[in-house]
């Protein structure tokens, strides 16, 4: 995601996510990973019928008897306890007061036979699928699920707001298995709280005509009867579906290499601009850590209470958002693809991880296009002292400020805690790693990073262990200083 935030008075806005492409053939990629089956029926009450089979081979270790799924709309009930907004972005996500969104599973069944399921979680945000019979390690099982999604009024990842409809986080997805668990993080209002595995999708999406819809994956045909038009939709290999609709969207687009980069857009006089500036990530980004393997990339215009937001083939940019600002959202947002998309994390627990070196992808996207006139080293200068004017306001307010980087969501303080350490702090620490080991050493270690992590989810140490790699020197203990809080950030001249 993209937070913009202002440092308090005195401060600007600061920077605060065939199948062959490339030489990644989906077609072999997607062969060993889950399969979801998707039946999409919009209503005009914003309502969504959804209907799922998820075809799921048990990847892990351990005998399973339950298959748990995260709801992340559960967030958007009333009285939720992990609410999708912190109370100070409430007032600028609700437009027209609160709104609540829920999803109801109305029956669960398992290779085609009816069984019980049960709701867990602070907010009943855990759906948990028990098995016939239990699922030994590399085994297959289909669960189907029907539901209904109540769609709330608010400009959100999941929410319809006065331009468009946001539909992401609204399914039913599988949780991820981690030593032989279920990994089962709640929703909370800072970042991203969303972890998964690359799976294939292929949805059908029935919408009223008078709406464009812009989507993860590839749209392959349409069928329009009377006010209603479907949609066939294929994405392989990818963490995550999504799907904005609008009926004001215009699109834009260009072809890069493999890639077709679309721009849904709506009020927008500098669209050619706005599209290039994808057409520039994406090639920019292609050429310094490796090539993106699908063939849409789609940049897409919306309310939005923040900046913008990642998902696979997609990102969301903010209507409110304008300027140079508009465009460093694409860049970041495009940056995601790679540090998000293709190599996955846990962005509950590492929130760092994808949004520092998205936040540093930035600064090597300016150093490589110099034509977009934002000087890197004084963005990282001032950066830097953002940070800066950021510990000593926050020392002189709380007596001390926690500085460490290795939390989860739920372990931040205060919003701006979350957002100072993971994106601000996370930028420094990449420029850091550039200057300690060498620009040109980091950039091919995060190619090999890329290379060797494509579709699968990593921690914090794989990353260090590619750098000591590449570089050959040891570089747990500096790297720990920064995510510990250990290391003193100066004011920069
Ligand atoms: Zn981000």
């Amino acid at each position: 995601m993209k937070r913009l935030f202002a440092v308090f008075a005195m401060c600007v806005l600061v920077l605060c996510g065939c199948a062959k492409n490339g030489d990644v053939n989906l077609d072999k990629v997607s062969k060993n990973l889950n399969t979801y089956t998707m039946n999409l029926i919009y209503n005009d009450d914003h309502t969504l019928n959804g209907s799922q089979t998820l075809r799921y081979t048990n990847n892990s270790d351990t005998n399973l008897k339950t298959i748990c799924f995260h709801l992340y709309p559960k967030a958007f009930t009333k009285g939720a306890v992990n609410k999708p907004v912190s109370s100070t972005n409430e007032t600028k996500a609700y437009p027209n007061g609160p709104s609540y969104g829920d999803i109801d599973i109305i029956s669960a069944s398992i290779n085609g036979e009816r069984t019980e399921f049960n709701l867990s979680g602070l907010d009943n945000n855990i759906l948990t699928v028990g098995l016939l019979e239990e699922l030994e390690p590399c085994d297959k099982v289909t669960i189907s699920l029907e539901y209904k999604v109540y769609v709330p009024n608010i400009n959100h990842r999941f929410g319809y707001g006065d331009n468009a409809v946001n539909m992401a986080n609204f399914y039913p997805v599988v949780a991820v298995i981690e030593d032989g668990e279920f990994v089962l993080d709640p929703y909370n209002s800072n970042g991203d709280p969303f972890y998964s595995e690359c799976s294939n999708y292929d949805v059908t999406l029935t919408i009223p005509t008078s709406y464009k819809v812009a989507s993860t994956g590839v749209q392959t045909n349409s069928t329009t009867l009377e006010d209603n038009t479907t949609y066939t939709i294929n994405a392989k290999a990818v963490r995550d579906f999504a799907f904005v609709m609008s009926e004001k969207f215009e699109v834009a687009s260009e072809q890069v290499e493999d890639t077709t980069v679309l721009y849904y857009y709506y009020d927008d006089e500098d669209y050619k601009s706005n599209l290039q500036a994808g057409v520039d990530a994406l090639n920019t980004f292609n050429r310094l850590f490796g090539k993106y393997p699908y063939s849409t990339l789609s940049v897409v215009k919306t309310n939005f209470v923040h900046g913008g937001m990642e998902y696979p083939n997609m990102v969301y940019i903010s209507d409110v958002v304008e300027g140079a600002d508009y465009t460093n959202v694409i860049i970041h947002e495009i940056a995601h693809q790679w540090w998000y998309g293709v190599v996955g994390s846990n962005a509950f627990r590492f929130p760092w991880l994808d949004e520092g070196l998205t936040e540093y992808s930035c600064v090597l996207f300016y150093q490589e296009n110099p034509d977009y006139n934002v000087d890197p080293v004084e963005l990282v200068k001032n950066t830097n002292n953002s940070f800066v004017t950021f510990v000593d306001l926050y020392t002189d307010v709380l007596g001390k400020v926690d500085t460490s980087m290795n939390r989860s969501l739920d372990e931040y303080n205060t919003e701006p805690e979350y957002v100072y350490m993971t994106y601000v702090k996370g930028m420094l620490l990449f420029d850091n790693i550039a200057e300690v080991v060498g620009r040109d050493k980091l950039i091919s270690t995060l190619k090999t990073y890329y290379a060797e992590n494509m579709f699968t989810n990593v921690t914090p140490e794989i990353l260090v262990s590619a750098l000591e790699k590449v570089t050959g020197r040891e570089l747990v203990s500096y790297i720990n200083t920064w995510l510990e809080g250990k290391c003193v950030i100066v004011t920069m001249d």
